[in-house]
């Protein structure tokens, strides 16, 4: 991906924000920390474990003998769960709030740090009466409520690892993973709320199960009151067992290095990796970044990570990293248009919320519905806005600063993936002068590079792809199963180098452009260029939401450039030449040779449940190939309207 001089020097960004002043003087991190980082890395680290309460102190910060499965804090012995939980109460911070929980039917529920300390206390006894074992795993199936968060905890107390799989996956996902993972146990809901409508969760896992005997119990939590079938053999109510249970337990300390937890990618390239986490170094990193990119101040703070507990962003910034923090944390069930598309920021306006993060995916349905929704509430108690998933388009960040942060409020794009467990790229919020579009740079303590093909650091300005030279404390340790995939996937491209599959440039300044998936790249008559990049040109045309550019086979060019655009509501209909004035924006944006072959409208883009939109899937239709793998796709339905508009046209 080296070197293509035209697109570089075209894409580029002249807007910069400082951190306001008033900001910068709170900030929790402050410059020095680069300077800290860069002077000592291991030291700098051995620092920032002091977040955590160990039971037995390490010796050793960091053991990379074993390369490329690293030991973070050797000879360290700590519980997960009581670093989330236990030590807050006991530092008399009981009464303070750790979520507020809103339904999507609107139901609430306030869960104080004491109530967490015994509503896990109960669920880790109720998993000890029923056999659950430290080693043993658990798999998790729920809405997005309390008991999902007791669950991952109870398992955490028990050193049982979770694997949390979305609550929108088919039965034949469940059964993958479940089976991938050797899973006995698993936690599900009856059902949950998801666009008004209780849509059922167990009668999924009910059709799992046919094909999963090892499973010896499904413990169900009592949530829409909907209608199921019951194994009597198998099947227990969370009520009837969790209930009952001692509000009391003891918590054990376990090895820095035992597993926390598997999480499966999200698929957007190909099969999901079960990617494994330890407890150590996942605490460390998520409680670090917390800290610092999201400037928590935990007495004073509520934060709203808008995401899928069952997307790693939800493990590490729902769950592990604000819970260690002692942080107060919003934790919405449901959609942003149900009951009415104003329901984030009637949320925010609620609680007051003051740290959002959510997916681009999410800002750029925002700017579809207009501008007028969000204008219509209180949006002051807000000071920080954050972005994670995909490459944040420059006018989306934009329209983000200022019809939701108000033009006031620091936006930190986070760069980082299920395998990083935390963010690794990112703005340091009080410090960082920041550019639309631009993860800046890698956080102290990381040392990330762009490579050319050769293993050298490409020049200011170019392209190539994005890896990390130094192992950190929250890096997988493994792919679950699968040592060889895990090797090979991101450790055979350069010696000791982690591979992270994404193309990226840096600028003249020093900072980080993620330009997208390493498999998306174009090759247009041998010009490399980066489906962000175009993306990015459509979605700064006033009447365009969203776009997806992939490349398709093309006899004279190699690949030709095609183009899927949502439009915003306000230019729904586009007129009749929005094509052509579309195809010629891009042309002026970029240049003659970033024009698409064909743009064409839809109402949608087919999507992972985490929001990334799914390039393999419009490659296979502009290649009038049969689509491939959409097991993890939020809504199968999407493709059926694609390939239909394709037809037609
Ligand atoms: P799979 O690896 O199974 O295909 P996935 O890569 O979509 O799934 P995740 O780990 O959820 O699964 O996503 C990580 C990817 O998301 C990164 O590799 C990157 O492509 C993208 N990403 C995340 N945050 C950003 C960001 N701030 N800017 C650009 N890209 C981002
Ligand atoms: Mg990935």
């Amino acid at each position: 991906m080296t070197n293509s001089p035209t697109i570089e020097e075209l894409s580029h960004e002249d807007r910069i924000f400082p951190p306001p002043e008033e900001f910068a003087a709170q900030a929790n991190a402050k410059a020095d920390e680069y300077d800290k980082a860069a002077a000592d890395r291991l030291g700098y680290w051995a620092e920032q474990a002091k977040r955590i309460t160990w039971d037995t102190p390490f010796d050793t910060v960091l053991d990379w003998s074993d390369k490329p499965t690293a030991q973070w804090f050797v000879g360290g012995k700590l519980n997960a769960a009581y670093n989330c939980v236990d030590r807050h109460v006991e530092n008399g911070l009981g009464d303070r709030v750790a979520y507020y929980f809103e339904g999507e039917s609107g139901d609430t529920r306030t869960i104080t740090y004491a109530d967490l300390l015994r509503e896990v206390s109960k669920a880790a006894n109720a998993l000890t009466e029923l056999g659950v074992k430290t080693g043993d795993r658990v798999a998790i199936y729920m809405p997005m409520i309390p008991e999902t968060v007791f669950a991952m905890l109870a398992c955490a107390r028990l050193g049982a690892p979770h694997t949390v799989i979305f609550g929108g996956f088919s039965s034949s996902a469940i059964a993958d993973r479940v089976k991938d993972c050797g899973v006995e146990f698993v936690i599900t809901a009856d059902g949950g709320y998801r666009k008004g409508k209780p849509s059922g969760l167990k009668s999924v896992v009910d059709e799992a199960m046919e094909d999963c005997p090892e499973v010896r119990n499904v413990l169900v939590v009592r949530r829409t009151g909907q209608d199921i079938d019951w194994n009597d053999d198998r099947d227990l109510w969370w009520h009837d067992v969790v209930d009952r249970q001692s509000e009391t337990h003891t918590p054990e300390a376990f090895d820095s290095e035992h597993p926390l937890y598997i999480m499966y990618s999200s698929g957007t390239t190909g099969k999901p990796k079960g990617i494994l986490h330890t407890t150590g170094g996942y605490l460390v990193g998520t409680s670090f970044t917390h800290w610092a990119v999201f400037d928590i101040k935990p007495e004073t703070d509520v934060y709203w990570t808008a995401a899928d507990i069952g997307w790693v962003t939800g493990h590490s910034y729902i769950v592990y990293g604000p819970l260690a923090n002692g942080a107060t944390s919003v934790l919405y069930e449901g959609t942003p248009d149900t009951p009415h598309r104003g329901r984030w920021w009637e949320i925010v306006e609620k609680y007051k919320v003051s740290i959002l993060y959510c997916a681009p995916t999410a800002i750029r349905q925002f700017m579809k519905w207009g501008r007028d929704i969000p204008a219509k509430f209180d949006l002051n108690s807000l000071r920080l806005l954050g972005s994670v998933g995909e490459p944040i388009n420059p006018e989306a960040w934009m329209w983000y600063r200022e019809h939701i942060g108000g033009n006031r409020c620091p936006v930190v794009d986070t760069w980082w993936q299920t395998e990083n467990g935390s963010i690794l790229i990112s703005p340091l919020p009080g410090v960082t002068a920041t550019k639309p579009g631009s993860a800046m740079r890698p956080l102290p303590g990381i040392v990330a590079d762009v490579f050319d093909d050769e293993g050298n650091s490409v020049e200011p300005g170019n392209g190539g792809y994005l890896v990390v030279k130094e192992p950190w404390p929250s890096m997988l340790r493994t792919l679950w199963g699968d040592e060889e995939r895990f090797q090979k996937t991101y450790w055979s491209q350069y010696p000791e180098v982690y591979f992270a599959g994404d193309g990226a440039k840096i600028d003249r300044d020093g900072d980080f452009w993620v330009l997208g998936r390493v498999d998306d790249v174009l090759n247009v008559s041998g010009h490399r260029m980066s489906t962000a990049e175009i993306e990015s040109a459509l979605v700064a045309h006033p009447k365009v939401a969203e776009a997806a550019v992939v490349g398709a086979q093309d006899e004279m060019t190699g690949q030709a450039i095609e183009a899927f655009v949502i439009l915003r509501e306000s230019a729904a209909d586009g007129g009749d030449d929005v094509v052509a004035e579309l195809r010629n924006h891009v042309r002026s944006a970029i240049g003659p040779i970033a024009t698409p072959r064909s743009i064409m409208l839809v109402p949608d883009l087919p999507k992972t449940r985490s929001g990334k939109i799914m390039r393999r899937l419009l490659k296979d239709v502009a290649e009038k190939r049969e689509v491939g793998d959409v097991t993890t796709l939020a809504d199968s339905s999407v493709m059926d309207l694609i390939q239909k508009g394709v037809s037609e046209s």
